[in-house]
Order: structure tokens, then sequence, then C-alpha cells
């Protein structure tokens, strides 16, 4: 069974206007599909093609090891592409409410200390990557970033909420200032889905 391209849980235009409908058509349809085509030959090549995403990204040491770095990226390509597609939302932005919003309270003080230290880790994340949410595997909140397409599947941890700071991901609206793609990222969270995510 082939890797197929997931369809997004909303329109291309459903983001406007923090975050516009070419680029999100271009970032789904050509980028996110080519990690899809992509992921298919190295996961042949590597035979791992029965295996789920999630499979690969927690197991990419049981790949010999000349077959491995097309699989980690693709693989990675794709899953991390899905998990930003779910983490944003036409309706999202604001601050959140719930269990997220004690733990993010209980870690950092306040939601715009949080706010403040996971847009610095974006910003200053160098190159192509991610910054991320994630519960640690101790079930402790954590900010991180990653290089490419690594996938916090991959290092042990839980990922809650990311945003993609490769130049592709804002470069047609938000031309080189990545700071303001951040900015607008705050207005699409779905932080319903964060809630989601770390109560699962
Ligand atoms: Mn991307």
């Amino acid at each position: 069974m082939a890797f197929e391209l997931p369809s997004l849980p909303y329109d291309y235009a459903a983001l406007e206007p923090h975050y516009d409908a070419e680029t999100v058509e271009i970032h789904h349809s050509k980028h996110h599909n080519t990690y899809v085509t992509k992921l298919n030959a190295a996961a042949e090549a590597a035979g791992v093609s029965d295996k789920s995403l999630e499979d690969i990204l927690t197991s990419l040491d049981n790949i010999p090891e000349d077959k491995r770095t097309p699989v980690r990226n693709h693989a990675g390509g794709v899953w991390n592409h899905t998990f930003f597609w779910h983490s944003l939302s036409g309706d999202g932005g604001g601050e959140p409410d719930g269990a997220i919003a004690d733990a993010i309270q209980g870690k950092w003080g306040s939601f715009e200390a949080f706010q403040q230290a996971f847009g610095d880790t974006a910003a200053n994340h160098f190159g192509s990557g991610w910054a991320w949410l994630v519960a640690n595997e101790s079930g402790e909140l954590q900010i991180t970033d990653t290089h490419d397409q690594v996938c916090p599947l991959s290092l042990n941890q839980k990922p809650l909420l990311t945003i993609d700071v490769w130049e592709h991901a804002y470069y047609l609206k938000y031309r080189n200032v990545r700071p303001d793609w951040i900015a607008a990222f705050w207005n699409l969270v779905n932080w319903a889905e964060v809630n989601k995510r770390l109560a699962g």
C-alpha cells in the first residue's frame, strides 16, 4: 500500500488572511506531495513500504544505514506536514484553554512568556526546519527545534504543536521576514487539537 497525500482539513483559502491561499496550495500540493512521492521510492528501496509512518519514524535504526537518510527525510516530511496542517485552523488563534493552558502556565508562568519563548526558538532556528512544543519522555512540556525533516517521534517525544520555518512555508507572502510569519501563526493555532494531542 503506497503512502498517499492526506487531504487538508480545510480549503486552501481557509487560513486567509494570515496564511495566503497560494502558499497553502503550493505548500500542500507541491512540497508535501513531493515528500509522499519520494517516500514511496525510499520506503520501497528500504523494504518498509508495508509499515506505518509512525512505525518507520520510531524505528529508523532498524533501516540499513545506506537506505536510512532518504527514508528519514521523506517520512519526516510527510508526517511533519500533516501534523502542521492539523495544528492550524481558520477558527484558531487566541489563548488556549483546558489542560494545555494549565500546563503552559505551570511551565512558563504565562501564555505570553510561552509565546515569546516559542517564537524566539522559531525565529532563531538556523536554516530549514521546525519549532515544536513537545512533551518529553517524562511528560514535561518543552520547546524544541529540529533541522530539515527530523520528527520528534524519532526522538521519543510527543509532539503537541509545530510551526514550519522552511522558507517555502512563508516566502511568497512574508518574504524574508520570518518573524512576521510567526506573528501570523498565532492567529491560526488550533488549540482544541493541541488539547487532544496532550490527552492522547
Ligand atoms: Mn513545509
